[in-house]
């Protein structure tokens, strides 16, 4: 019954043990989750605001720099614009190569028609006269012959044109004589002569420029720095857009071929120039111009057409893009700053803000990125950090609260299991010997005569469970004592000898009845032990009390004491019931009590066994069991020697 009530009392306790464990892992869980929720989402916001701020502060230096780049496209136009109504189209095109804001440009006429560059070429159709027929054809059999016709037709000629067609022709006639200095000299009359500036070929070509080209081969061999003046005069005459009527393809050509002769010159900018507008000129299908910078034809540049469309400048991507970023990055833009352009179909990835470009530049972008993406780590990282480790703290201070009230709680309801184990064992364990009390009185009370013999039996009875009872009231009391951590030891150096005698003396009478064999082994001079006596032997006499409930009818116990390793070890040894290893393991737990039925006498409440250690363990030492069921126990208790001054110890 008594088991009943306390399997009962434990699985109950158990079942609230476990609902308790869920219920604070659900308080100590669901606040925590709920935490990290909210700093999650304080961190994203924090971010944001980050970011918000940053975007705040710059947007001001996006603004500004799209309006640095509208101002240099509006200022190309108005120039281009205004230059357009004064410049011939070859000076236009020289004037936007000198603005070093494109790498080329085509003129137009009103009607569309290309002015610049251009390949055509004006041939005023001439009447051949007599005497050019027959020096041309004297050329070829007789150059001597045609070196005198050419100087006459110099000679009577006052038409610039003709005048220099005959003298360069003279010059070409002598050469094929091999009068090399003969022709050097008319070619330096040639060029001296200033009004035959425009004179130009039979198929319209300037011709100052090709006898320039050529005298300078003439005289690179003889006179160096004659041949390297008449190069620099040739040069300055090719870079001349503003003076000269020079078609592009002579230009051209000339160009080419004094780079060519003269490597080391300084290459000539409108080279690449020309080249461009020619391959974009070949390019174009006439679609409509605009001012405004559009994809060409031609991949990798770029137009933009001022001045109705009657310029169309070209800028080639890189080069168009570093200039821009100059125009964009400014001193006053922060370090950290970047601003970037970005043509239309471009992805711009990880800036800040992106303003569209609007008139001059569609579709492009205009972006705001952070150099030191750092910066903004940085700052978000250390917002971040302080509220992950508040967060944390709180975590923390919240499992620790947990496990406190845990433990408290726990405590609380180990009390409360004892309480009811103890309720539960008291009150059956002293009603049984109460029971048998009242009915051996009520026997003897009943009985019209008392039979000495029966009466005397019936009262050793009585007392027999009186004892009983009263052993079970001093552990109940000591054990009482012990939970209310009110147990309080005088220790004494105490002869172990003599204590191991006052325990076999409490026993002895009790034992000393038919069946059992009751032996003391204490050898005289046992060390002194630092003890409380009282509770020494209370502990020996419940070892004793034991081995009494625990054998059979023939019982065989035996107390000794011996001193060993600087300890003395008290031992009971019994051929009771002895006990599996199970039990050995759980005998000192209070209340614990291997199956009743197997104790011939009937046993106590189990807090014998966990008073017994509860003494040992104050007084430093030990107790352990040996055992084989069927075969009997040996309990042992080890106390060190007196030495050491020793102190109670609270219950554990
Ligand atoms: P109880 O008051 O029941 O004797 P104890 O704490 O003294 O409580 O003992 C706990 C249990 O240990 C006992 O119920 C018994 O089953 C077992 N026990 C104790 N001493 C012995 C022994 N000498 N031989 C066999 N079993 C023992």
């Amino acid at each position: 019954m008594s088991i009943l009530l306390r399997n009962i009392s434990q699985s109950v306790t158990r079942s609230s043990g476990s609902w308790l464990t869920l219920l604070l892992l659900g308080v100590v869980l669901v606040p925590s989750i709920c935490l990290f929720w909210f700093i999650n989402q304080a961190v994203q916001n924090e971010r944001f605001a980050v970011r918000q701020k940053l975007v705040e502060a710059y947007r001001t230096h996006l603004v500004l720099a799209q309006e640095r780049v509208q101002t240099h496209w509006q200022k190309l136009a108005d120039d281009i614009e205004e230059q357009e109504k004064k410049l011939p189209a070859p000076a236009l095109f020289a004037h936007v190569l000198r603005l070093e804001t494109a790498e080329a440009a085509v003129c137009f006429d009103a009607g569309g028609q290309v002015l610049y560059p251009s390949n055509a070429v004006t041939v005023v159709p001439e009447k051949v006269e007599p005497a050019w027929a027959e020096a041309r054809s004297l050329e070829n059999q007789n150059p001597a012959a045609a070196v005198t016709s050419y100087a006459r037709l110099a000679a009577q000629n006052t038409g610039t044109n003709l005048a220099a067609r005959a003298l360069h022709a003279q010059a070409r006639c002598l050469l094929r004589l091999g009068d090399k200095d003969a022709a050097i000299a008319v070619m330096e009359n040639l060029l001296a002569g200033k009004r035959y500036g425009q004179a130009t070929d039979t198929q319209g070509r300037l011709l100052l420029p090709n006898v320039e080209l050529m005298l300078s081969e003439l005289l690179k061999d003889t006179a160096p720095s004659a041949a390297s003046a008449v190069r620099a005069r040739l040069q300055a005459r090719l870079l001349d857009y503003d003076g000269t009527v020079m078609s592009t393809p002579q230009r051209l050509f000339l160009m080419r071929e004094l780079q060519k002769a003269a490597p080391e010159m300084p290459a000539f900018p409108p080279l690449a120039a020309e080249d461009l507008a020619a391959q974009w000129l070949a390019a174009d299908d006439g679609q409509v111009r605009e001012t405004a910078v559009k994809a060409s034809l031609l991949p990798g540049v770029w137009q933009f057409a001022p001045a109705k469309g009657r310029i169309v400048t070209l800028h080639r991507t890189e080069k168009m893009l570093a200039r821009l970023q100059k125009v964009i990055s400014r001193p006053d833009l922060p370090a950290d700053v970047r601003v970037d352009l970005f043509p239309p179909d471009s992805e711009a990835e990880g800036t800040l803000l992106s303003l569209p470009m609007e008139s001059f530049m569609p579709g492009w972008k205009l972006t705001l990125s952070l150099q030191d993406q750092q910066l903004f780590e940085t700052t978000t990282r250390q917002r971040i950090s302080s509220y992950v480790w508040v967060g944390a703290l709180v975590v923390v201070t919240v499992i620790i609260l947990g496990l406190l009230v845990w433990g408290l709680v726990r405590r609380q309801i180990a009390l409360t299991q004892l309480r009811n184990d103890l309720v539960a064992n008291v009150t059956h364990e002293l009603k049984t010997p109460l029971a048998s009390m009242r009915l051996l009185v009520e026997t003897l009370l009943n009985a019209p005569q008392l039979h000495e013999p029966t009466a005397r039996e019936y009262l050793q009875l009585i007392e027999k469970e009186n004892l009983r009872l009263s052993r079970l009231i001093d552990n109940f009391l000591t054990f009482s004592r012990i939970e209310r951590n009110k147990s309080v030891f005088t220790f004494r150096k105490t002869s172990a000898t003599g204590i191991a005698e006052s325990a076999a003396a409490a026993v002895r009478d009790r034992f000393q009845t038919p069946g059992c064999q009751f032996e003391i082994g204490i050898p005289a001079g046992l060390p002194h032990i630092n003890a409380d006596s009282d509770a020494l032997v209370t502990a020996l006499v419940n070892l004793l009390d034991n081995a009494w409930k625990y054998s059979g009818e023939t019982k065989h116990i035996v107390l000794s004491a011996a001193a060993k390793n600087g300890d003395v070890i008290f031992s009971v040894r019994d051929n009771g019931i002895g006990l599996s290893p199970r039990d050995t393991k759980q005998i000192f737990h209070r209340f614990y009590q291997v199956n009743q039925h197997l104790s011939p006498t009937g046993g106590g409440c189990g807090l014998g066994l966990s008073i017994v250690q509860f003494i040992v363990a104050a007084h430093h030492g030990t107790v352990d069991v040996e055992s084989t069921p069927g075969h009997g126990s040996t309990f042992r208790l080890v106390v060190p020697v007196a030495g050491a001054s020793l102190s109670p110890e609270p219950s554990s």
